[in-house]
């Protein structure tokens, strides 16, 4: 160890020696051991070198009125148990700093270890977690939620899930992974638990979902971005002493269509009418399917009551002509709610209402028919 031959040790003195080799001279320890006779063993570093850093553990008993010390070097074995507390440093600060509640919970589906992030998320301290069973924890309604993947888990299949949870106080839409802890022999002692709260994402997610703006069977517009067209095209009218009319059908006995031919068939009978109103009024107008057979249209810029109801007949003309379906030739027909509008000063979803009352009058009127409502 410390590259000197018998020769050049022997009858030296040991304080001169551990100078000249710059090793760390224990004399503390010797002097113990000589005082009190009782042997010492301890892992001490070798040399303060902090670059290269080595450990030796010594054993110093006493030998008559001496000292017999031996000496070994532990610096690998120090430094594979440095290395593991680095591991665990490293491990304990990246669980703890990401955003996932990161758990392990045993066989008997108890907490064993949990993250900073369920301090950080429910005001919770590791203590109140560790421990504890999943049930009481979670509370039965959301332990029934997640119990088939406990299982699964247990099972030592890895488990993903999402769904909403109500923890701690708030409903959170969560996304979560469990992941078996199996030993060689097959054995399952636990499983990992990863959440990830996902409620803003999913939120998001949503909106924008519902910012889609057609309908997917016509693609004619939707109900929600219709709604929107309407409320500028009522403030534009207002501004500009404009006026509009929207425009609400509804297929005559539109089921008898879906009852005797089927309901792809009442589909397509869907996909003809919005096409024939379409193909009918202007490119500035809006068309737009709110639902079922019900459709709207608005028609923008008239300058007068009479060029509003000349379209309607137009319309009336062009949508109830008969229809090919599945090889049957069909009468087609409309009932239709007008609500005309000069300069409205309205809100969309009220003259909505207006239509729909004319169409509600033009339906008990035998149907194939309209109804005029004046709005102001
Ligand atoms: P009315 O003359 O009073 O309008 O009678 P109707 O038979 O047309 O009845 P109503 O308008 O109240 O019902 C429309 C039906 O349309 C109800 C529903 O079963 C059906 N429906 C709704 N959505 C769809 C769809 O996407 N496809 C098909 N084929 N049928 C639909
Ligand atoms: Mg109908």
């Amino acid at each position: 160890m410390w590259q000197l031959r018998r020769d050049e040790t022997i009858g030296r003195n040991w304080k001169a020696l551990a100078a000249s080799l710059n090793v760390s001279n224990h004399f503390e320890s010797y002097k113990q051991v000589i005082d009190t006779g009782m042997p010492l063993s301890e892992e001490v570093p070798k040399a303060y070198d902090a670059s290269h850093p080595t450990w030796i553990h010594q054993e110093i008993v006493r030998a008559g009125d001496g000292i017999s010390i031996s000496v070994r070097d532990i610096t690998q074995k120090k430094l594979a148990e440095l290395d593991l507390v680095l591991r665990e440093a490293l491990l304990k600060t990246v669980t703890d700093s990401i955003p996932a509640l990161v758990a392990f919970v045993d066989g008997d589906q108890r907490y064993r270890y949990c993250n900073k992030t369920y301090t950080r998320l429910f005001g919770i301290a590791p203590e109140q977690v560790i421990g504890r069973n999943m049930r009481d924890f979670l509370g039965e309604e959301s332990y029934a939620a997640v119990r088939p993947y406990v299982e699964q888990a247990l099972q030592g299949q890895a488990a993903a899930f999402e769904m909403e949870m109500f923890l701690h106080g708030s409903q959170r839409y969560v996304e979560g992974r469990y992941i078996p802890q199996q030993h060689a022999d097959g054995t399952v002692s636990g499983f990992y638990v990863m959440i990830w709260d996902i409620t803003q994402s999913r939120a998001r997610e949503i909106e924008l979902r519902n910012k889609v703006t057609q309908d997917a069977m016509t693609g004619l517009l939707n109900r929600a971005a219709f709604m929107d067209i309407l409320g500028d095209e009522i403030k534009h009218h207002y501004l500009k002493r404009q006026a509009l009319a929207l425009l609400f059908l509804d297929i005559d006995h539109f089921k008898q269509v879906n009852d005797t031919l089927g309901h792809a068939t009442g589909d397509e009978l869907i996909k003809i009418f919005a096409g024939r109103l379409r193909q009918n009024v202007r490119g500035t107008d809006h068309v737009a399917r709110l639902g079922g057979d019900e459709f709207v249209v608005l028609l923008v810029g008239l300058d007068s009551e009479r060029t509003a109801m000349a379209v309607v007949d137009k319309l009336m003309a062009a949508v109830c002509q008969d229809a090919k379906l599945s090889g049957e030739r069909r009468r087609v027909s409309t009932s239709i709610g007008v609500a005309y509008a000069y300069m409205p000063d309205i809100t969309p979803e009220r003259l909505l209402e207006i239509a729909d009352e004319g169409l509600y009058q033009a339906k008990a009127a035998g149907r194939n028919t309209y109804r005029l409502m004046r709005v102001g």
